[in-house]
């Protein structure tokens, strides 16, 4: 058995290429493997006789291969494997496309499970592109049973995965049960170490339903505790009471160069009432792209850095701190303060002429410089600080007791910052309130006055041309363009697939003389920040892009967003994209586009034709998916759930109320492994 610790490299067949392909999922020792779960499964479990087969349904035979070839087909220039497949009770013919090594693999004479649908055509009923396996002592993993199918990145397959989880297995043995048994009691719930086990492999669809029913408890249980923690971590820690500087602020408000809407005034006053009190702020500002969120933020700072104190702003790319930091030294040209933009790169901005990187650690360090803008960076060890009174963290995941543990130590005078959240995301408050616990809620509903409305339109296929032929104008006439391309194939996580495919489209048939650019989940981040910033520059005049593409990015130039296959995106994300056009003087568009003509569909998407208002559009799509489908995972401030969905409402309630009683009830300190779960176990990692 393998310990839980065994690196991958360890196992059989596991290669430096396999390897590196699994690290880049985050597997990389026998514990990760466990726990990386399929998302969904192939009931592959009804095993029939061939005589009993009938068109359409998902089945699994068991024979012995009579013959197998290769041919060519002439029509449609691709390989053809044929086989005859006969048990006791008679023969049927099977075929697979493209797969030549088949006929090397299988021979006359091999018995095996084939598992898949049969279908007729005018030869009679035929197996086609089964899942197959060969008969040996060892039990099926790609067949004959309930199989699971795991998210992949490129080139790694079904079957290695499936062959490694098996091979490891039994070392889930190892793994130590967490919750009291008492709770497992009450919630009649599986072993963990068992649920684990079932997870890959289930006996039978009702031990998978018990074996997913404990990993999302596990799972939402842990958010409930956090929630719990952290709420009592911040009612044990003081902040500093940072006092409203009525002048000053009146000041800045009249240089801006338009008036605050109401509800921005209302979100700056909750906030500096906040700031006032001995208790940490914590506080979440909702508002919809463009709604002006980041002048109710520099308020905050301006508040903070005259009461004496440092305020440090996160953003979650570099591109978006350089835009932060840009517009807020803009915002504060008239006041004396010194801001810096901190990232990973090597070059380092900061309002005082060239300091090196060291310097600018060094007036951090001691409180001359007053804005610290950045990324994660900013919370990273060789960062010190002299005293912090105001993060703001924009467009981010989480942000638990240990990052706010950490914050507090970089303090010198260890108090407590006050925290503020940004978001796009439109959650409804009553989402908000299970998801976050005690946060408080800032919504800026109303736009700005005087917004362009960006015209949407539903576009028919037969319509695809004219679009182009307008997109050609608006280029002509020195405007960029966004093209938006979903997940086509969940399998490839990164989305790599449909947008190579969209973008050589435009890049060579559509727009040849045109260039173009392309960004998804696999490239690296330097390589995003350089395409991004040709964007930005107005090089590339159309950028094709998965989901990746940063919430908050402000390209004013881009006019039309285009997005193919919109019924895959929820209303709330479609609405996030459109809102990266718009954003400048010019009329802007947003092109949809989907190949599903159902009422239903054209119903839904219509919707967003119709309104441009974030949280009705989020609203109405919760009654038509539930939230586990509005709103995307990634970037949307929500959890990043693993096992569990925003639809399972009645477990998230169900763990928040026993999660109150737990620690009613008992010392975290008795429980080791809850303790280790909570700060670096796995399911808390990939959320924060
Ligand atoms: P977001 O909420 O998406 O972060 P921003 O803060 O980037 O929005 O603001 C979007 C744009 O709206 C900026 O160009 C900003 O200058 C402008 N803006 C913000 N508030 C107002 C206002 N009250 N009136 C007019 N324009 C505003
Ligand atoms: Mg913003």
């Amino acid at each position: 058995m393998y310990s839980l610790d065994t690196p991958i490299e360890m196992l059989t067949r596991v290669g430096k290429t396999t390897a590196s392909r699994l690290k880049k999922l985050g597997i990389y020792n026998v514990l990760d493997l466990l726990h990386y779960f399929p998302f969904r499964y192939d009931d592959f479990s009804q095993i029939v006789n061939i005589r009993e087969l009938v068109p359409n349904q998902i089945v699994t035979i068991k024979g012995k291969i009579v013959l197998i070839h290769n041919r060519r087909s002439h029509r449609k220039r691709m390989v053809i494997t044929e086989a005859l497949v006969e048990d006791e009770t008679g023969s049927i013919k099977v075929i697979w496309f493209n797969q030549p090594f088949l006929a090397k693999n299988l021979k006359a004479g091999d018995e095996v499970f084939l598992s898949g649908k049969a279908e007729f055509d005018n030869l009679g009923l035929q197996f086609i592109s089964p899942a197959y396996e060969k008969i040996t002592e060892r039990e099926s993993i790609n067949t004959a049973k309930i199989v699971p199918v795991y998210s992949l990145t490129n080139n790694l397959t079904q079957k290695q995965l499936r062959f490694l989880i098996n091979l490891i297995l039994s070392s889930a043995k190892l793994i130590e049960e967490w919750l009291p048994a008492e709770i497992l009691a009450k919630h009649k719930l599986l072993a963990y170490n068992y649920a684990l086990k079932e997870v890959h492999f289930p006996k039978n669809f009702k031990s998978l339903e018990q074996a997913r029913y404990r990993l999302k408890f596990d799972e939402l249980f842990l958010i409930a505790l956090q929630n719990q923690l952290l709420k009592k971590y911040l009612s044990q820690n003081p902040a500093p009471q940072l006092k409203f500087k009525e002048k000053e602020i009146k000041e800045f408000v009249s240089s801006l160069p338009y008036q605050l809407t109401s509800d921005q005034k209302k979100a700056s006053w909750q906030i500096l009432q906040d700031l006032e009190l001995a208790k940490p702020m914590n506080r979440l500002l909702e508002g919809d792209v463009g709604s002006g969120k980041t002048v109710v933020a520099a308020l905050a700072i301006l508040n903070t850095v005259l009461n004496g104190y440092q305020a440090v702003l996160m953003a979650p790319t570099e591109i978006l701190a350089k835009q932060h930091y840009n517009s807020l030294i803009r915002f504060f040209q008239n006041f004396d303060l010194k801001i810096a933009l901190l990232t990973h790169s090597e070059k380092i901005l900061n309002s005082q002429e060239n300091l090196s990187k060291k310097e600018v650690l060094a007036k951090i360090k001691s409180g001359e410089i007053n804005l610290i803008i950045g990324t994660h960076a900013l919370i990273q060890d060789d960062v010190a600080y002299k005293k912090i009174g105001l993060i703001i963290v924009d467009e981010q995941h989480r942000f638990g007791v240990e990052q706010r543990k950490k914050l507090k130590d970089k303090n010198k005078n260890k108090k407590l910052p006050h925290f503020l959240s940004m978001t796009a995301t439109p959650i409804p408050r009553s989402l908000a309130l299970i998801l976050y616990g005690d946060l408080d809620l800032s919504i800026i509903k109303e736009m700005p006055k005087g917004r362009k409305k960006i015209i949407t339109r539903l576009i028919a296929e037969q319509n695809r041309q004219n679009a182009y032929q307008f997109i050609r104008q608006e280029i002509k006439s020195g405007r960029q363009v966004f093209v938006i391309c979903p997940l086509i194939d969940p399998s490839d996580k990164l989305g790599v697939k449909s947008v190579t495919e969209e973008f050589k489209k435009l890049d060579k048939v559509v727009f040849p003389d045109l260039k173009i650019g392309l960004l998804h989940g696999k490239l690296k981040a330097q390589e995003k920040e350089e395409i991004m910033s040709e964007f930005k520059a107005n090089q590339i005049k159309i950028l094709v892009s998965t989901s990746v593409i940063e919430v908050g990015i402000d390209i004013p130039n881009a006019t039309i967003m285009m997005i193919e296959g919109a019924d895959r995106f929820g209303l709330a994300q479609l609405h996030q994209f459109r809102g990266r056009v718009g954003r400048g003087e010019h009329q802007s568009y947003c092109f949809l586009f989907t190949e599903n003509g159902s009422p239903k569909t054209q119903e839904r998407l219509s919707a967003l034709v119709k309104s441009n208002d974030g949280f009705a559009l989020a609203e109405y799509d919760l009654q038509f998916r539930g939230p586990g489908e509005v709103y995307g995972t990634r970037q949307s401030g929500l959890p990043d759930l693993q096992i569990a969905s925003l639809n399972d409402l009645e477990l998230i309630n169900l763990t928040k109320e026993e999660s109150q009683e737990f620690l009613a009830k008992y010392n975290l300190d008795d429980f080791p492994l809850m303790k280790v779960k909570l700060e670096q176990g796995k399911m808390i990692n990939h959320l924060e």
